[in-house]
């Protein structure tokens, strides 16, 4: 199964609760739009090199479309497809007035110079500049691209058609950026955690051990923000491997050794796990927030996880999904785990649109309303369907079932309003 036919099949599943025509399945489930680039571009070395690059248009039926770009040599347009239907789902879902989007470029980031990224970041935005704009498509960062990368993308859209702030989100406070917007996604990620916790009587924080898997953007917030609402995290990874301390990790100290040796594999006092151990680890907790598809059929029996937050997209594939749904194990699912970063983006949006900042609290306390309420529309959701679940063979939908659910309706109906479907 491809992602983006991972992602159709929840999809699918929601259709058949939504009780959806055909035809109304027949235009949700495809893209509107499809963008190829080529980007060559004259590197620092002085060769000229030529990447590719996309932007995928899904579905705009409830506002513009919204959604990162991610610079990965992985990131091809079956991919970025896939991406681009779960921000529509993901939009939904928190409910903001945005559709979905993504975009990527073909490229290994992590060996590249600052030069060489502005280059191709300007080169892909003249590119992709037709398709995009503060009321048509903004993008936001994504893997391996950050606030730097949002700057380039701004100045060089302005050059062309006026010089705009809303035309990214993720952008620099400096430039425009919304406080509280760099830390959101891993906030989230915890915000929903706090929820799970509490509906399945986990106890107190303290007690709760989490692992992370990636310590990125999403994964480094995430674990800072866990320890903030007192959960004990005891392993982190990145791309070279993972490090464990069951006695709970001191991130500021993960943080600095991440500074000094690019790594934070070989931190003092832990013990170094690799990626797929830390998965398997015995915590009450996993948050995969690095790469899709990590948890499958071969890892899924061995998740001993009790709660699994989806920090990343996509990280657990259908097949997975349906083991863990069966072991017991909570997922809670992308499009409402990692929402808290397009929640904030609607909010640096929303500032821009209005030239208005908004304080730290504000942005903070309306991004846990947001997702608050959204986990408790699925949670109301699986009690108001336990038919549908008894249907399927269950005792209620799984928090993934109910999400899907309630974010296609959404959608749905925006589309049929303006005669789509
Ligand atoms: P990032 O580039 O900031 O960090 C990625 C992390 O994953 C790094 O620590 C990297 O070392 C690690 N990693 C990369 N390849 C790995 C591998 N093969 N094995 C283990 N670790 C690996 O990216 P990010 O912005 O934190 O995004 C992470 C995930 O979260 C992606 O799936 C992304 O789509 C999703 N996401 C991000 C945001 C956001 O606001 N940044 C929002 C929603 C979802």
């Amino acid at each position: 199964m491809t992602p983006f036919e991972a992602v159709n099949h929840f999809f699918q599943r929601a259709a058949v609760i939504d009780r959806l025509s055909d035809e109304a399945i027949a235009v949700l489930s495809g893209t509107f739009r499809e963008l190829r680039v080529q980007i060559a571009v004259r590197c620092e070395g002085g060769a000229r090199n030529v990447y590719y690059g996309y932007r995928v248009q899904h579905n705009a039926a409830r506002g513009p479309y919204k959604g990162g770009i991610r610079f990965h040599p992985d990131a091809d347009l079956e991919e970025v497809r896939a991406l681009a239907s779960l921000m529509t789902w993901k939009t939904a879902l928190v409910d903001v007035p945005f559709g979905g989007a993504k975009g990527g470029v073909q490229v290994d980031a992590t060996n590249m110079s600052e030069v060489d990224l502005e280059r191709i970041t300007r080169r892909y935005t003249e590119q992709i500049g037709h398709i995009i704009g503060p009321t048509r498509d903004i993008p936001a960062p994504d893997m391996n691209t950050n606030a730097q990368t949002m700057s380039w993308i701004l100045d060089q859209y302005g050059r062309r058609y006026g010089h705009t702030l809303g035309i990214v989100t993720g952008k620099p406070v400096a430039l425009g950026g919304s406080l509280g917007r760099e830390q959101a996604t891993g906030r989230g990620c915890v915000i929903v955690l706090d929820e799970a916790a509490r509906d399945l009587d986990l106890g107190e924080p303290g007690e709760i051990s989490v692992a992370i898997q990636g310590f990125g953007n999403v994964g480094s917030w995430a674990a800072e923000t866990a320890i903030e609402h007192g959960y004990r995290v005891v392993a982190v990874s990145d791309i070279r491997g993972g490090i464990y301390q069951p006695d709970g990790l001191d991130i500021a100290a993960v943080r600095a050794h991440l500074a000094e040796s690019g790594s934070v594999v070989g931190m003092l006092g832990t013990e170094p796990v690799t990626n797929e151990e830390l998965l398997e680890l015995d915590v009450d907790v996993l948050i995969p927030a690095a790469l899709g598809e990590v948890i499958d059929h071969d890892n899924a029996d061995r998740i001993r996880a009790r709660i699994v937050i989806e920090g990343a997209n996509h990280p657990v594939t259908p097949v997975a999904d349906e083991i863990l749904n069966g072991r017991g194990v909570t997922v809670v699912p992308d499009i409402l785990a990692n929402a808290g970063g397009v929640t904030v983006s609607y909010f640096e949006w929303v500032q821009n649109s209005q030239d208005m900042r908004w304080d730290l609290e504000t942005v903070n306390a309306r991004l846990e309303a947001k997702l608050r309420t959204a986990y408790q529309q699925c949670r109301q959701f699986q009690d108001e369907h336990v038919d549908d679940a008894k249907a399927w063979g269950g005792e209620r939908l799984s928090l993934r079932e109910a999400a899907f659910a309630l974010a296609v309706d959404r959608v749905t109906e925006a589309a049929r309003l303006r005669g789509y479907v």
